[in-house]
């Protein structure tokens, strides 16, 4: 759930809440009367340097206990909460990634473009936390869409026996804010783990695994591809 505008921005307007965002996300954990708040944020640091991440940590710290503070004050039903336990260290959303045979775009996601090579399949929104200053850009597929991903984007430009999986895969800033997210990047993760699989068993660099072999070994394990991807395959074969 997010929300909570209203009372956000009455008590940044009182002083009490300095957070470069404008609402308040939570979700419900398998506790009773216990929620995941997922709020804090920090701008305007890079998660490669050491200073940056120092400065990231005391600031999301220091932001946990406003909103802790803000929860109990402004929101009803919150008034005895506390906090149990916070993230060990500091997440970082985005950083360097990969630069591959093909680069996922912002316009393949959201025109939940198909690709032949395609490994995984995403269907998560362009989704940016403005790395800048406050506010949210939210763009969605069409309704019951999905944009693939292929192979090539999990292998390295120039780069022989490394396949790259996740958050690292290459894609620009704006198709990284779709699939960065947790069922996607598992996802691109079982892929490049048969891709590899595949290309140890035969003794060949990952880039010489057929797609197809690929997209068998994935559906056979069950993976989310789409259901005609194959049988177009295996017609033209
Ligand atoms: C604050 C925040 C909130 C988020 N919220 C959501 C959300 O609500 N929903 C959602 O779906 N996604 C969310 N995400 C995004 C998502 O969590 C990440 O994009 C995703 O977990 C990335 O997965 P990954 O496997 O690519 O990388 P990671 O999960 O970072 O895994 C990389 C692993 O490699 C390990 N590693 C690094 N270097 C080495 C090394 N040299 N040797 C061995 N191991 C190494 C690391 O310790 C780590 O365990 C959020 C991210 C952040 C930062």
């Amino acid at each position: 759930m997010h929300g909570l505008w209203d009372l956000v921005r009455e008590a940044t307007q009182a002083g009490q809440l300095r957070l470069p965002r404008e609402d308040i996300l939570f979700f419900a954990t398998p506790h009773e009367e216990e929620v995941s708040v997922n709020s804090t944020r920090v701008t305007r640091v890079l998660g490669t340097d050491v200073w940056d991440l120092s400065f990231a940590e005391w600031t999301s710290r220091r932001q946990m206990r406003q909103i802790a503070e803000f929860l109990r004050r402004y929101v009803p039903g919150f008034e005895q909460s506390y906090v149990a336990q916070s993230g060990v260290q500091v997440g970082v959303r985005e950083t360097r990634r990969v630069l591959g045979d093909y680069q996922l775009t912002a316009d393949d996601v959201l025109a939940a473009r198909k690709f032949d090579d395609a490994i995984a399949r995403g269907a998560y929104p362009i989704d940016i936390h403005s790395p800048t200053g406050s506010g949210t850009v939210l763009k969605r597929l069409p309704p019951g869409e999905a944009y693939d991903i292929p192979l090539r984007s999990l292998m390295p430009r120039s780069t022989e026996g490394l396949i790259v999986a996740g958050r690292c895969i290459s894609g620009t800033h704006e198709a990284h804010s779709s699939y960065r997210v947790m069922p996607i990047v598992m996802a691109t993760g079982q892929a490049a783990g048969a891709c590899a699989a595949l290309a140890a068993r035969r003794g060949v660099m990952p880039r010489e695994v057929a797609v197809g072999e690929v997209q068998r070994e994935l559906v056979r394990q069950g993976a989310s591809l789409r259901p005609d991807l194959l049988r177009a395959k295996e017609a033209a074969a």
